[in-house]
């Protein structure tokens, strides 16, 4: 068997990459303090290195208080710190225009999403207008513009809601219908920048050709953010959406961009209270640790074990690939896989195949992923990988699902 590109080129990565791998896996005392398990669930939520363990810490026994209230040193270094992430996001995403943008704390995307629906949808939409949904994307993309569909329904306001059109064989937007779709009414498009269950890249650039200059682009950066670099320069959206702890942060943290350049001004309503500030903290430390590491590096590295694990499973019999069938390497013009390889056995049930493989130490998620109504009908077992991940870790993986016939 001759090896395909995409293996020659997963092989390349891998052996350029070992030794920064290594020194950086060694950060997080998690995954060193339990050689025998292999957390393969980072789509759902990502290990912390030991910086943003210590950055909590230190932030927390020097100067824990309130942001925006108090006089005192703690109080000041506390809203400093607040104010300077907010830049360091800005920093981190590539801003094309940092002196109009906004950049709001939430608790993770999901917040993030429903108070772009609740607080700013409202302004832009007018009776007949049209707003494209992903259907079967992520259910915290898809439930706040149908709860704003009925808000404004209940004021005489009526929105079309058209579901975006996919490539079926890929997981990919069917770009091609998005632009027969949409029209001059067509508003506000929420889209997902990579698929939490089909790992493919969602060709942002292609959604913004297909719509045209006008339409408003949120963008759902929860799987990239941390995993890739996300320039908002270059994609051209409005909103950038994530969760903290997806990229390495705490739990509780997470933050909306808003480019302000189309529509009304983004300004989250109502009092908002007191911040996550440990979780700032965390971020900050995070986006830091992230770009020191290099974006670009760790794409690479979970493309690559992602690549091996898809030819891998290609190659045995009894399971389906869900998504991509093969892995589309990293130079594809296509649709590149990240590092998210979902899939099911064709006998055994999902939620037993997760039992199966933790009894030999791998921590895969097994379910239908909070997946919208127009995504898997049944249940699958999902491998989403991060730097820390290892080709030794995936090859372990292939050989035990080998096993299971
Ligand atoms: N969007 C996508 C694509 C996701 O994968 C997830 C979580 O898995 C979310 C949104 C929601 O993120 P959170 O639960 O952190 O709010």
């Amino acid at each position: 068997m001759t090896a395909s590109k995409s293996h020659t080129q997963a092989v390349a990565a891998i052996e350029e990459l070992g030794e920064w791998q290594r020194a950086l896996r060694a950060q997080f005392p998690i995954i060193t303090g339990h050689p025998e398990l292999a957390y393969l669930d980072s789509a759902a939520t990502a290990q912390k290195p030991k910086a943003v363990l210590d950055a909590v810490q230190t932030y927390l026994t020097t100067a824990n208080a309130n942001a925006g209230r108090g006089t005192y040193p703690w109080a000041n270094r506390t809203t400093a710190l607040v104010e300077e992430t907010r830049d360091r996001v800005k920093q981190f995403l590539d801003d094309p225009d940092p002196e109009q943008s906004a950049v709001h704390f939430t608790s993770g995307a999901t917040e993030g999403l429903r108070t772009i629906a609740r607080d700013w949808l409202p302004q832009l939409l007018a009776d007949g207008d049209e707003i494209v949904i992903p259907v079967a994307d992520h259910q915290a993309n898809i439930e706040p513009w149908l709860e704003v569909r009925q808000q404004l329904a209940r004021q005489g306001v009526h929105v079309r809601v058209l579901p975006m059109p996919y490539q079926r064989a890929s997981g990919d937007y069917d770009h091609t219908a998005m632009a027969s779709l949409s029209g001059p009414r067509t508003r506000f498009v929420a889209a997902t920048h990579v698929h939490h269950v089909y790992g493919g890249n969602m060709n942002i650039h292609r959604v913004r050709r297909a719509l045209g200059p006008d339409a408003v682009i949120c963008l759902d950066a929860a799987q990239s953010i941390g995993h890739l670099p996300v320039s908002a320069a270059e994609l051209d959206v409005d909103f950038i959406v994530f969760s903290g702890h997806k990229a390495m942060a705490l739990p509780g943290s997470g933050a909306v961009w808003a480019r302000q350049a189309r529509g009304p001004a983004f300004t989250p309503g109502g009092w908002s209270g007191t911040p996550n500030t440990a979780g700032i903290a965390s971020l900050a430390t995070a986006l830091d640790w992230l770009e020191a590491a290099g974006t670009d590096r760790i794409e690479r590295w979970t493309v690559a074990l992602a690549a091996r694990l898809t030819d891998g499973l290609r190659h045995l019999e009894a399971y389906e690939i869900l998504g991509c069938q093969t892995s589309l390497a990293a130079d594809s013009p296509v649709q590149p896989r990240q590092g998210i390889v979902t899939f099911r056995h064709r006998d055994i049930d999902s939620g037993d195949l997760g039992f199966v493989l933790f009894s030999h130490g791998f921590m895969v998620r097994s379910d239908s992923h909070c997946q919208g109504n127009a995504g898997e009908r049944t249940g699958s077992v999902r491998v989403s990988l991060h730097l820390y991940n290892t080709l030794e870790e995936v090859d372990r993986l292939l050989s035990v699902l080998n096993s299971l016939g």
